[in-house]
């Protein structure tokens, strides 16, 4: 009954591309609901493949985004694998003093946040970059494993962090951790570059014990106060839809209400779901100047009514 009034509701607004989308049966990746069809995906799209075109799909359900169809499975593994000839660029970035004190403090924060909220001693990251969060949670006694495929961050993270970081692809996380084995699962900025963030939670939450937490952090997209400005804009000059990160490819743009269904379908119950917590932003830098503590204000703001940069959820598996 429900689907159906959404299929009315989508007839109604006389959206014929989006017609033949419902149709067509396209699951929302998120929520699971019916979506509908927007624009082809142009520049981000074609770094996954020369021949990916994706189209747009929006969910009129819980508003989220994402491509389809989505990207040929791999496709993940391979970028970053062929990031790696760009590894100058990525060392230097790694060295640089000022980048490490940033990113040191930002793990910092995350982790004396989380450690306030959940309860256990063994923290597994995946896809944990240079690892500064999980030498966060070991410098506070917890047990700390991450797995990244970059193999830079594999070495950093034991040479100068003194963290053990496995190297290998997400998808081996289910040979080297144990089922049941973590109290707190971490995984950021990975999510909604997956081609599929359904199967890959429900794999990778089978490492949490029960009662165990799950903490999720990814960049908001769709409801980015910017975004949404720039988009009008775009609009308003007969340039049609709000282009989406061209950064790194992704294959889902999440909003609030898409990631609480996404992490509730994989059994976890959301506690904390919204924008950048504060403590985060004004830690991140030792000696903030005076435009990046307007940046961390300005996102503290927004941050509360959902409209910042950044999503964050923090929820309890099987309780
Ligand atoms: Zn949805």
């Amino acid at each position: 009954m429900r689907d159906a009034a959404r299929v009315a509701e989508v007839i109604v607004s006389g959206d014929d591309e989006a017609n033949r989308a419902m149709v067509s049966g396209v699951e929302c990746r998120l929520c699971g609901g019916p979506a509908c069809a927007r624009v082809p995906m142009g520049s981000t799209a074609s770094l996954v493949a020369p021949d990916y075109v994706p189209v747009v799909y929006r969910c009129p359900t819980c508003r989220s985004q994402f491509l389809y169809p989505p990207a040929p499975p791999g496709w993940l593994e391979r970028f970053f694998s062929a990031s790696v000839p760009r590894t100058d660029a990525q060392r230097a970035q790694l060295e640089d003093p000022r980048s490490r004190a940033r990113y040191r403090s930002l793990g910092a924060a995350r982790a004396r946040w989380l450690a306030g909220r959940v309860r256990g001693g063994r923290v597994l990251d995946i896809g944990c970059g240079p690892g500064y969060l999980l030498a966060a949670f070991r410098e506070m006694g917890w047990q700390t494993l991450g797995i990244d495929p970059n193999p830079l961050f594999v070495e950093f993270a034991g040479r100068e962090l003194s963290v053990e970081v496995l190297p290998g692809s997400w998808q081996g996380v289910g040979k080297l951790v144990a089922d049941g084995s973590v109290d707190l699962l971490t995984i950021l900025h990975l999510l909604h570059m997956v081609e599929d963030p359904q199967a890959f939670l429900r794999s990778a939450i089978r490492k949490l014990r029960p009662g165990g937490f799950l903490f999720v952090e990814l960049g908001n997209e769709v409801d980015n106060w910017r975004r949404t400005l720039w988009g009008t804009a775009r609009r308003l000059r007969g340039r049609g839809e709000t282009p989406l990160h061209y950064a790194l490819p992704k294959q889902t743009y999440p909003t609030s209400r898409g990631l609480a269904a996404l992490v509730r379908r994989a059994g976890v119950r959301p506690l904390y779901l919204g924008g950048y917590f504060p403590p985060v932003l004004t830690r991140t830098y030792a000696r903030p100047t005076v435009a990046e503590r307007f940046v961390a204000a300005r996102e503290a703001l927004l941050s509360r009514c959902g409209r910042g940069s950044v999503l964050v959820m923090l929820g309890r598996y099987r309780v």
